[in-house]
């Protein structure tokens, strides 16, 4: 305890409240905005003026691009001298762009190359002078709400809804610990995610950002998986369910991500569906190669073969929990006997060796030497809110979903 009086939870959320839809992320203090007018003057000549762009092309120099735009040689020259300073022209890409803004008398007036993270180099002419200006790019990062709906599997329905893969990938890892992906999702199933999306000063897509918030209707829209992200009030942040519970549980129940998952409906027969006496584990059946994620920290007690499992793993969790990995077709690098691995890192691939009729891994949990169904096992929640940090997260979480619902 330093002493140090912390700010109030409820004073932070009014402060926090506004940027969470739209927040801009200024880069450098004296940012500008790129596209603003400065003066009355300027705004009325900008609804006359007209603005071209260009592209670098493989092998081309910038002074390559400035000539096809048309511009005679001496101007170009002197255009690519005044921004040369400024631009890493070592490392010019194909696709980096120019844009040339032109007077209503279509006399070039502005001329501004964009450097791969953004940055605008701008040279204005005015009259027999270049002034050169440094622009730097002013992100703004919204949050986007979308509904992926089931028709033929999650993968297609997050393609179908525009969700950008990474970020699709990462609401599913947040879910594994819950749903195991290949029994529980049904045709007609959905998720809602909120996410960000980072714009650039043209308003362009520059990039995406985290998963703000997401809801999984499964098995029939019968059961509901939230999670939010919340940044606590230590500056850390994690996804968090209803109750401010962490979604991180010991154990995965999905040892794959889900998104490689084929769904249970549908055309997939092969592996053996469901936990029985006889088959005392779960199978996930997924295409060859897919990565196979320990679902939780823990030491490698087997690496080998056997006729049953063909390449599998064994692993030793902490609480009396071990887990089995089977009919892989290789072992990711670096794993061996002893080896300590951390939940969600690759220990080996999807295959079909040993008793298998198809590519999948088979997955067991085993309790003090029991065999037990992962599919039903319930693990207690990690570290859940507390205190000031519960109480803020639950209004943060009750103005996401009243702003999206
Ligand atoms: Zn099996």
């Amino acid at each position: 305890m330093n002493g140090k009086k912390q700010k109030s939870p409820y004073l932070r959320l009014l402060l926090v409240l506004p940027f969470l839809f739209t927040c801009t992320l200024p880069q450098n203090p004296d940012v500008s905005d790129i596209t603003a007018a400065e003066t009355p003057a300027e705004e009325a000549a900008a609804d006359l003026s007209r603005e071209t762009r260009g592209e670098l092309v493989r092998g081309d120099n910038l002074i390559d691009m400035l000539l096809r735009e048309g511009l005679e040689g001496e101007l170009a020259n002197a255009l690519v001298l005044a921004v040369a300073p400024h631009v890493d022209m070592v490392r010019l890409q194909p696709g980096q762009r120019g844009f040339f803004t032109y007077g209503c008398d279509g006399v070039l007036v502005k001329f501004q190359f964009e450097e791969s993270d953004g940055t605008l180099v701008e040279a204005r002419l005015e009259g027999e002078d270049i002034l050169v200006d440094i622009k730097h790019p002013l992100l703004t990062t919204r949050v986007v709400l979308v509904r992926g709906t089931v028709e033929s599997s999650l993968y297609n329905a997050a393609v179908d809804c525009g969700m950008p893969l990474n970020v699709f990938m990462d609401m599913i890892q947040l879910f594994s610990f819950d749903v195991d992906f290949q029994r529980d999702i049904y045709r007609g199933d959905y998720f809602d995610a909120a996410y960000e999306v980072v714009y650039n000063g043209r308003g362009e897509v520059s990039g995406y950002g985290e998963v703000v918030m997401a809801r999984l209707f499964t098995r029939g829209a019968a059961e509901e998986h939230h999670c939010y992200r919340y940044v606590k009030l230590d500056g850390t942040r994690d996804w968090y369910d209803d109750d401010g519970g962490t979604v991180r549980k010991e154990l995965l129940k999905t040892p794959i991500n889900g998104a490689y998952i084929s769904s249970g409906f549908g055309t997939r027969v092969s592996p053996i569906t469901g936990y029985s006496h006889k088959h005392k584990g779960v199978d996930f059946a997924a295409p060859q190669g897919t990565p196979i994620l320990a679902s939780g920290k823990g030491t490698i007690t087997y690496i080998g073969w056997s006729d049953v499992y063909g390449w599998y793993i064994q692993l030793r969790h902490t609480n009396g929990y071990s887990t089995l990995y089977g009919h892989m077709s290789a072992f990711a690098k670096g794993m061996r006997l002893g080896s300590f691995v951390d939940q969600g890192q690759t220990i080996g691939y999807v295959g079909s060796t040993g008793m298998s009729t198809g590519p999948h891994c088979h997955y067991e949990v085993i309790y003090y030497g029991s065999k037990i169904n992962p599919a039903t096992m319930k693990f207690p929640p990690g570290e859940s809110l507390k205190g000031d940090d519960l109480a803020l997260y639950q209004l943060e979480r009750k103005s996401l979903i009243s702003s999206f619902f």
